[in-house]
């Protein structure tokens, strides 16, 4: 079985640190509960444009972005031995060197963890699914509805508020924390 782990929503609490440069820069107090919404930054009166120079601005130092399960590093090397664990995400190619030393920080590491890390474009919002995993874990809502179209393969939602809308039935199911995600694949 082919496995492919997003890392924003999934290992790193991205959206927290997000916040953070924000509200000092625009003067707001969001939190990560009040994103509740993918395009959340539609509803916050700046361009897409100046939303995303804030995550390349953490792409390119992710050190202070929180580590969202200290269960994760040692579920994902039992999952690297029983299966094939690839690290998939939307995160620039250019601001590579910077997720693999927050990764390596975290123990999350290249032949330990898993054997590749795949950065694709963010966009369209379900190109993940044009690679071909046998299951994916992501919180990103716009995998559901095009997951369901597609036999043989499974997600496991990363529970988020910006995902809170999304209908997990079928070959989609919703997870709280690492352990599930461990109990989920070995169910499968
Ligand atoms: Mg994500």
């Amino acid at each position: 079985m082919k496995i492919a782990i997003d890392i924003d929503g999934v290992l790193l609490d991205i959206i927290v640190r997000y916040c953070e440069i924000y509200n000092k820069r625009y003067g707001t107090k969001y939190q990560k509960k009040d994103i509740t919404n993918w395009e959340f930054f539609k509803d916050w009166n700046i361009t897409e444009e100046k939303a995303f120079n804030i995550f390349y601005e953490i792409y390119a130092d992710s050190m202070n972005v929180p580590f969202i399960d200290e269960n994760a590093p040692k579920i994902m090397k039992k999952l690297h031995e029983l299966y094939d664990v690839d690290i998939v995400s939307a995160r620039l190619p250019e601001y590579r060197s910077s997720i693999v030393n927050k990764l390596n920080f975290h123990n999350v590491r290249e032949g330990i963890q898993y054997t590749e890390l795949i950065l694709l474009h963010h966009k369209p919002y379900d190109i993940k699914l044009k690679q071909n995993y046998d299951l994916y874990i992501d919180d990103n809502p716009n995998l559901v509805e095009p997951m369901k179209q597609l036999k043989n393969r499974i997600l496991l939602l990363y529970d988020q508020p910006w995902n809170q809308d999304s209908v997990c039935d079928k070959n989609v199911y919703r997870v709280y924390d690492w352990n599930e995600v461990y109990k989920e694949i070995l169910e499968k």
